[in-house]
C-alpha cells in the first residue's frame, strides 16, 4: 500500500513495518530518540531509537499481564514500584487494585513521562491518581536505597541496551529481593522465547538462585519480535500458578482473566526446554 512506512529491525534479519498516518512528536532526549507515530494497523505507538514500546491496539497484553498476576498473587498488597514503564500503562493496572495504598514509578528519564501524558491518554492516565509518585531516578539506585519497602516489584524496561542493560543482571536481582517485604514478588519483561533464549535461560536462573519460587510466563504481544513474549517472576512466598483467584477485584480487562493467569504458565516444550538446567 502507498504511503509512509515505519520500520523496526527487531532482530539483525527480521524487522516489522507499518503504515503511518502521522508523526506526532520526535525528539532527542538525555537518553534515547522518543518519538510517537500514528499507524494504520496499532495506532498510536511510542518508539524509542526506533523500537516499539507499547501500542494503543496491543498494550493491554503487555500491561495486564505484567501486573496483575503477581497483584492477584499476593494476598493485601499495598506497596508497588514500577521500574522504568514511563507510558504509565503498568500503573494504571496496579491501581485498579484497591489495597494498593502507594504505586511508586521510578523512570529515569522524564521526557517519555510527559510525551506519553500528551500524545498517550489511554495509557498515561493512572500517572494523574493521587496514590501515584513519579519519581525520576535510575531504577538500579532507587531499588537500591530501599530496602523491605515494596510488595511488588515490576520491571517494565526497554531492551537490555544503555540504561537498561544493567535491569536484566544478577546483582540487580539480589537488590529486587532486598527491596521486597517478606512476602513480596517480583515481575520482569524478559523478551522473546524465538530470539532471546539464552537471555531468558540466564535470567531465569539468576531469578531461581535468589527467590525460593521462580516462574516463567507468556503472553501474545503481536508488536514485539516474534509475538511471544516472556515475563520472569520471583516470589518470597507465594506461587503464582497456586494463587487462589476465586476472590480478585473487578479488573475490567481484555485479555488477563482467573483463566489466563493459569494458561500463562503452560510452557510448550521448546520453552521448557529454554529454562532446564
Ligand atoms: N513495554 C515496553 C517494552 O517492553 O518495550 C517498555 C516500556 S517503558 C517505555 C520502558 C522505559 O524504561 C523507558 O521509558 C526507559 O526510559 C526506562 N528505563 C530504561 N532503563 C531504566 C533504568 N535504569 N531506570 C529507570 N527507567 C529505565
Amino acid at each position: 500500500m502507498k504511503g509512509l512506512w515505519f520500520s523496526e529491525l527487531q532482530t539483525p534479519s527480521i524487522g516489522i513495518s507499518c503504515l503511518t498516518k502521522a508523526t506526532l512528536h520526535s525528539e532527542k532526549t538525555e537518553y534515547q530518540d522518543l518519538m510517537v507515530i500514528d499507524t494504520v494497523a496499532f495506532g498510536r505507538m511510542l518508539l524509542l531509537d526506533g523500537v516499539i514500546q507499547t501500542t494503543i491496539k496491543d498494550e493491554f497484553v503487555y500491561h495486564e499481564m505484567i501486573a496483575h498476576v503477581a497483584l492477584n498473587t499476593l494476598k493485601n498488597p499495598k506497596r508497588a514500584l514500577v521500574v522504568g514503564g514511563g507510558d504509565g500503562g503498568s500503573i494504571r493496572e496496579i491501581i485498579k487494585h484497591p489495597s494498593i495504598e502507594k504505586a511508586t514509578l521510578v523512570e529515569i528519564d522524564r521526557r517519555v513521562v510527559e510525551v506519553s501524558k500528551e500524545y498517550l491518554p489511554e495509557i498515561s492516565v493512572g500517572l494523574q491518581n493521587p496514590k501515584v509518585e513519579i519519581i525520576y531516578d535510575d531504577g538500579i539506585k532507587h531499588v537500591k536505597e530501599h530496602k523491605n519497602t515494596y510488595d511488588l516489584i515490576i520491571v517494565d524496561s526497554t531492551d537490555p541496551v544503555g540504561p537498561a542493560v544493567g535491569l536484566f543482571a544478577k546483582e540487580f536481582y539480589a537488590s529486587v529481593f532486598e527491596a521486597l517485604t517478606d512476602e513480596g514478588i517480583f515481575v520482569a519483561q524478559t523478551e522473546s522465547p524465538f530470539f532471546e533464549d539464552q537471555l531468558i535461560r540466564r535470567v531465569y536462573k539468576d531469578v531461581k538462585d535468589i527467590f525460593p519460587v521462580a516462574k516463567l510466563m507468556l503472553a501474545n504481544i503481536p508488536t514485539y519480535p516474534g509475538g511471544l513474549w516472556t515475563f520472569t517472576m520471583g516470589s518470597k512466598k507465594y506461587d503464582p500458578e497456586q494463587a487462589d483467584l476465586s476472590n480478585i477485584p473487578p479488573l475490567n480487562t481484555k485479555y488477563y482473566s482467573p483463566e489466563v493467569h493459569k494458561a500463562a504458565f503452560v510452557l510448550p516444550p521448546f520453552v521448557q526446554d529454554i529454562i532446564k538446567y
